[in-house]
């Protein structure tokens, strides 16, 4: 089994370190990481200029291959699948930091996942929540292993992958659930620069209700949380409106071809 371990954290955060140890007992692994942090890319490609892949035996592997790329998450899985093979495999982080709700649209952890899944891989993205002083990314390795266990075993739908998200504590348990809505507050902090010029801290906390089920929930209350995610963007339920509205219903719609 060929597993591609990526993440957006960069090659020498602790959290990728400790989960391609972890994986190692699941087959052949391979770190292929961005060289500097890459947090809130998304799921951005490089396409305007080239990139490196660097074999970097400095970075703390030990035995595993590792390489870093000076791109972005998605990058990293896009190279490391067509240099290195295809894998079983995709698996992303462990992030410093939870990816939860709707910072799903902007975590270039979750996009190395959906990257893999994308190319017809079975992927997960792992993060841990990053509140207290001591990010215990060894524990939540070792926790991270009989999920990635079971999705080689079983695999995954087509195009979906598992959002995975760790308290940085001893966990009560697994919860599967659902994506939160959450958004954040007061997400503008203004400064001053030394020549009095205004500028920007897009920063701001987690706010709105703490709804059963969710994401948010389950690691608040101190659970593991596992949320299956579906590349297919596709609202079905407007679509399926949608067909019997003008301008969009009839062989032309409303819309005027000549
Ligand atoms: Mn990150």
């Amino acid at each position: 089994m060929r597993i591609l371990i990526a993440n957006d954290d960069g090659i020498f955060s602790p959290g990728i370190k400790a989960l391609a140890f972890a994986l190692r007992e699941l087959g052949e692994v391979n770190v292929v990481a961005p060289d500097v942090e890459q947090s809130g890319v998304g799921h951005s490609i490089t396409f305007r200029r080239p990139l490196r892949f660097k074999h970097t035996a400095s970075a703390g592997f030990g035995e595993i291959p590792a390489y870093r790329v000076d791109g972005t998450p998605a990058d990293c899985v896009v190279l490391g699948a067509q240099l290195l093979g295809q894998p079983d495999l995709v698996v992303s982080g462990i992030n410093i930091g939870s990816n939860m709700g709707l910072d799903l649209t902007h975590s270039g952890t979750v996009a190395a996942a959906l990257e893999g899944a994308s190319i017809g891989v079975p992927s997960i993205a792992f993060s841990l929540d990053a509140a207290g002083e001591e990010l215990r990314f060894e524990e939540a390795a070792r926790n991270a292993l009989p999920i990635a266990r079971w999705v080689l075993e079983h695999g995954l739908p087509s195009k979906t992958l598992l959002n995975v998200n760790f308290p940085n504590h001893p966990p009560l348990g697994i919860q599967l659930t659902r994506l939160s809505t959450r958004r954040y507050e007061d997400s503008i902090v203004e400064r001053e620069d030394p020549d009095g010029r205004p500028y920007y801290w897009v920063a701001g906390k987690p706010s709105g209700e703490l709804e059963e089920g969710t994401d948010f929930w389950a690691v608040s209350n101190g659970f593991i949380s596992v949320t299956p995610v579906s590349l297919d963007y596709t609202n079905h339920t407007l679509l399926k409106k949608l067909e019997a509205e003008e301008p969009f219903s009839g062989e032309k719609g409303g819309i005027k071809t000549d």
